[in-house]
């Protein structure tokens, strides 16, 4: 099983042009750090490698990476990511 600096190593894309969003994305996820419990599935099941962890651990959404699945919503035990537009 992977610890999670090796999962931030492998998920952290930051700047990968193939793999940008070239449409308007459906919906738009946002993390609630206040809901986040730090399980990291949200990172673990992103196909696009959108999302990294900021200075405290807490998950962040790259849009510029982001198609709007929504599959780190459905995917999060702790109901942390919510829809929104755009
Ligand atoms: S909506 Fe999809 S592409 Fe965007 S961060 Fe969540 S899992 Fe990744």
């Amino acid at each position: 099983m992977q610890g999670i600096s090796e999962i931030r190593q492998e998920k952290v894309v930051p700047h990968a042009p193939e793999n940008k969003v070239s449409f308007v994305r459906a919906a738009k996820p946002a993390v609630s750090k206040s809901h986040c419990q730090q399980n990291y599935n949200c990172i673990t099941f992103c196909p696009r490698n959108a999302i990294f962890l900021d200075s405290k651990g807490f998950p962040e959404i790259n849009y510029s990476l982001c198609d709007g699945c929504l599959i780190c919503l459905r995917e999060c035990p702790a109901s942390a990511i919510g829809e929104g537009h755009g």
